[in-house]
């Protein structure tokens, strides 16, 4: 157990997990909760015992998409896909992960957008192959969106340079 660690999430999110009450409304209205391996108010209880290393190396930070069903429901307001983001980034610093592969296409996927303004959808498909060592899968479908134009062969550089800047003043806000 580490006692400090709801202190830390709460630094870093903004989100103060001991004002969960659990009544579970997050979890009910969460299209992904089945897949998960601790609900939405689990993750938020186990921050508060101080369950670092579960919370850090659980499937549900990295299945989490974001949709925000939660956030509505929540009636203390707690924005867990906010607090999902945070776990994600400290998981992410101490290279634990309970979803190898979606880190592996979660990184990936910011490089490509930092290096070229935006995906490239082909170098990303190329490069998780490798990393993930999942070469042979889904070649049928990447050949069928090939030839109807929906993987580029060149990168789309339209929003390089803005792109770059925004990442510069995030590294700067984070410090
Ligand atoms: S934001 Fe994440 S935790 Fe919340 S309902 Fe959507 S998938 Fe579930
Ligand atoms: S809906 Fe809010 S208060 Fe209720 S269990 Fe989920 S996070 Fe806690």
């Amino acid at each position: 157990m580490n006692k400090g660690f709801a202190q830390q999430i709460t630094e870093k999110s903004h989100e103060n997990v001991n004002k969960c009450l659990q009544c579970l409304k997050c979890t009910s209205g969460c299209p992904i909760a089945s897949w998960m391996d601790y609900k939405p108010n689990q993750i938020n209880r186990m921050i508060q015992m101080g369950y670092r290393d579960k919370v850090l190396g659980s499937s549900t930070i990295w299945l989490c998409v974001g949709c925000q069903t939660c956030v509505t429901r929540c009636p203390m307001k707690i924005d867990i896909p906010h607090l999902m983001d945070s776990l994600r980034e400290i998981a992410v610093s101490e290279k634990v992960s309970g979803e190898p592969n979606i880190t592996i296409f979660h990184q990936l996927f910011l490089n490509s957008v930092k290096k070229w303004g935006r995906a490239h959808e082909l170098e990303l498909i190329g490069l998780y192959k490798l990393k993930s060592r999942q070469l042979f899968q889904d070649m049928d479908l990447g050949k069928q969106m090939f030839l109807k134009g929906k993987l580029k062969i060149l990168p789309d550089m339209a929003g390089k340079r803005d792109m770059k800047q925004m990442f510069k003043d995030v590294k700067k806000h984070n410090g």
